[in-house]
């Protein structure tokens, strides 16, 4: 009896097991060069010749456009990290294919996956008391977040000194949204623009928008400026000429022109007349009133994007208005500066301080696409790992020592569990050496030596990292080095890591409809 189409296809028990496991196993292993100050980059090529040069883990394992279902599993991964805590996305693929190839071993040995899904699931309750135990006891201040924010970018091309500079401008602008009870990530923009060196990065207490007047004889700067944003066309539409003009003479042509000069300059001295010293508009701005507004100093900027219009309107206190008709001073936000820049061929509006200026940008630069684009990534990810420090006050050691310290302890407790969950938990401390034996072998330090060499400085001091500063890697406290990750993003990677590799090696039944 078929219960199913005959086209779809069915895998089953081991076979079922194994495949997904592999299919998971080769999506981590493809990030794994990526990890750490000395991770390599990765290019990514699509279809369509579009080239993006990266060493973020969740950007890489999203280019790659991967199908298989239980692989698509381990981006999700990725994914729910970048999304929670916006780093240690390599780190949570990695873990989660050592899982599963830790299960693949045990399936082998014939321990039933309901087993190795409860070990796992116990060691991973471990694994967040250890993180725990193993979180700073000093106050995560500037200084601290700093050092957050450089370990998150070093290796991300952004070299050496400038991650310093960086990551200074990193903690200003998290500071800078910081609330009472937590932190307005959202109002952290960052802006990229091609043309100097990334030391020229610079923190803009307010936004930036691609816009360049509507005239050229509008002043490129107003300072203390009173604005308005509006959703009006500032001239005659088209269209709206009245088409059914009989034109019989000179006279009356004549009169059908200077009906719609004086249109046009209606706009024109209703928007001069309201006070605005600056005039944003997603709609167009007729040639006229702009030249007309040139004259009475008034800068305007024509057809902006919603987007743009609604970040003027909640960084500078201004209400949208619909209609010339009921544009007032009330209406007005008011910004310190607001500035039109020339940037090579790129033309670019600055709407700096005011009444709400809760928003500031990032505005980065550097010399090509491809490496702004990459410190763009890098920054996103420092700015999400000071604003994760801020908000828990949380701190733990990088460089692996915290993976060394969660494997320790969990390979402590798995002496006192019972049967062969004991072979599951045991193999869970075994999957997070992945870490520390990774950053070991990116540095070109055989794994299995540094392996040996961390856990017995952990044994004697209780805090071991495999520490890379400059050209020099030393096994010693990375806190004495800076080198510090929030304690949310190691929770987070164990959770998701054991979530997506439970699920995974639960499933010993396939089915795909063609
Ligand atoms: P992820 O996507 O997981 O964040 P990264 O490539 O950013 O991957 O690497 C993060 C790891 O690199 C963390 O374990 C962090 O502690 C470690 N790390 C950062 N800076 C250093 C350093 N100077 N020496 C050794 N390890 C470091
Ligand atoms: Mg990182």
């Amino acid at each position: 009896m078929f219960i199913m189409s005959e086209d779809s296809q069915r895998t089953q028990g081991r076979d079922a097991q194994s495949s997904n496991i592999m299919a998971g196993k080769a999506v981590a292993e493809s990030v794994r060069t990526t990890l750490g100050p000395r991770g390599m980059d990765k290019m990514l090529v699509d279809s369509s010749g579009e080239v993006v040069i990266t060493n973020d883990g969740a950007t890489i394992l999203n280019e790659m456009d991967i199908e298989h279902p239980a692989a698509q599993m381990i981006v999700e991964v990725a994914d729910s990290q970048e999304e929670e805590v916006g780093d240690g996305t390599t780190t949570a693929a990695v873990i989660a294919g050592n899982l599963l190839g830790e299960a693949e071993d045990l399936i082998e040995q014939d321990v039933h996956a309901t087993t190795i899904v409860e070990g796992y699931h116990e060691a991973s309750e471990i694994a967040l008391e250890a993180i725990s135990e193993q979180v700073s006891e000093e106050v995560v201040d500037d200084e601290v977040l700093k050092q957050v924010a450089e370990s998150s970018m070093t290796g991300k091309g952004t070299g050496g000194l400038t991650a310093e500079s960086l990551a200074e401008t990193v903690v200003e602008a998290i500071r800078h949204v910081e609330l009472e009870d937590g932190v307005a990530r959202d109002n952290v923009t960052v802006h990229t623009q091609i043309g100097a060196s990334s030391n020229a990065t610079e923190l803009v207490p307010g936004i930036v928008i691609d816009e360049e007047p509507a005239h050229d004889g509008m002043p490129s700067e107003v300072e203390d400026a009173s604005l308005a944003v509006l959703d009006v066309e500032l001239g005659v539409r088209t269209g709206e000429i009245d088409a059914e003009y009989s034109i019989d003479s000179i006279d009356q042509l004549n009169s059908a022109i200077d009906a719609e000069e004086s249109e046009v300059r209606g706009y024109a001295e209703t928007v001069a007349e309201s006070g605005a010293d600056v005039v944003f508009t997603t709609e167009d701005v007729d040639d006229r009133v702009a030249s007309y507004l040139a004259t009475e100093g008034v800068l305007v900027f024509e057809g902006i994007g919603d987007s743009d219009a609604k970040d003027i309107v909640s960084a500078t206190g201004a209400t949208r208005v619909g209609a010339l008709d009921d544009l007032e001073e009330a209406d007005f936000g008011q910004a310190d500066r607001i500035s039109a820049e020339n940037y090579g061929d790129d033309d670019l509006a600055f709407v700096e301080g005011g009444a709400a200026a809760e928003t500031v940008t990032v505005f980065v630069r550097g010399g090509t696409e491809h490496v702004v684009d990459e410190l763009k990534r890098a920054i996103g990810d420092a700015l999400d790992v000071v604003a994760t420090a801020l908000a828990s006050g949380e701190v733990v050691p990088g460089a692996g020592a915290t993976e060394i310290a969660i494997a320790d302890k969990i390979r402590e407790e798995a002496a006192g569990i019972e049967g062969r969950k004991q072979l599951a938990v045991n193999a869970f401390a075994d999957a997070l050496d992945i870490v520390p034996r990774t950053l070991a072998a990116n540095t070109g330090r055989d794994p299995i030596d540094a392996l040996v060499d961390l856990r017995s400085a952990h044994d004697s001091t209780g805090r071991a990292g495999l520490i890379t500063s400059g050209e020099e890697v030393t096994i010693d406290d990375p806190f004495d080095y800076g080198v510090i990750d929030p304690a949310d993003v190691k929770r987070e990677a164990i959770e998701s890591a054991t979530e997506a590799a439970t699920m995974i090696a639960r499933i010993d039944d396939v089915i795909a409809a063609e």
